[in-house]
């Protein structure tokens, strides 16, 4: 469908919608004496009918631009929406790629009083069985240990890819991937050390392998997948 029929069509479309809501307003609920039950089944419809233009006004690219109304604001001259009014919901091709946001990063270099405060982003997705989260936060002050400390915790882009039980954790300052524990948590934390730090003993456990180039520059590290018994590919 070309932008041009998408507009034509939803034009007809909310001129539909809004004679409809008319129809249920002027007929129904403007009338006195309606019996209550009556009236509470209109006022129903005249919901729904709400709900509809919300979902349609997310096609809407608002092409004919705006009208002044009541209140000064200015309300999209073919779905009626306010301008600068938060959407609830989103319109995603099914097919094709999806777009969801923009990349943000932190903006100030102030320190604010709370994680709440300092938040830009803090948004996630289940996408086909995959988790993804973004954060993304300013400069903060901790209330760890109950603010009897300072500590200001630094601004961060922090994304997580959760997939089987393993994380793929990005930030400002390292690339951590966590693979699944081995049963039961273990206490402390795990210990981490350089590769030349560990004795090959070791070393010859861990299915790790670095990737490098010709000038000994690091391109990537991979680990293969400790496979559990009686676990299926695909599943
Ligand atoms: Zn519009």
């Amino acid at each position: 469908m070309t932008a041009d029929s998408a507009r034509t069509s939803l034009k007809r479309e909310f001129r539909r919608l809004f004679h409809a809501m008319d129809f249920i307003s002027n007929r129904y609920l403007a009338r006195k004496r309606l019996p209550a039950k009556l009236a509470a089944a209109f006022y129903d419809v005249y919901q729904q009918l709400g709900v509809a233009w919300e979902y349609l006004a997310l096609q809407c690219r608002h092409w004919d631009g705006y009208r002044k109304v009541r209140g000064g604001k200015l309300a999209c001259r073919i779905c009626g929406t306010i301008k600068g009014t938060e959407t609830r919901w989103l319109l995603l091709p099914a097919k094709g790629q999806k777009i969801i946001g923009r990349q943000t990063r932190p903006n100030s270099s102030h320190v604010f009083p709370s994680k709440q405060a300092a938040t830009i982003t803090e948004d996630s997705i289940q996408f086909h069985g995959a988790t993804l989260h973004v954060s993304v936060h300013n400069r903060y002050e901790s209330r760890l240990f109950r603010g009897k400390h300072d500590i200001t915790i630094a601004d961060d882009r922090i994304v997580r890819l959760l997939e089987n039980g393993m994380e793929c954790w990005l930030d400002s300052y390292s690339l951590h991937l966590k693979l699944p524990p081995h049963g039961k948590p273990i206490k402390p934390l795990p210990y981490s050390a350089f590769v030349w730090e560990l004795p090959k003993r070791k070393l010859q456990k861990f299915p790790v392998m670095l990737e490098y180039d010709t000038r000994d520059r690091l391109q990537g590290v991979v680990i293969l997948r400790p496979m559990r018994r009686g676990t299926k590919k695909g599943k």
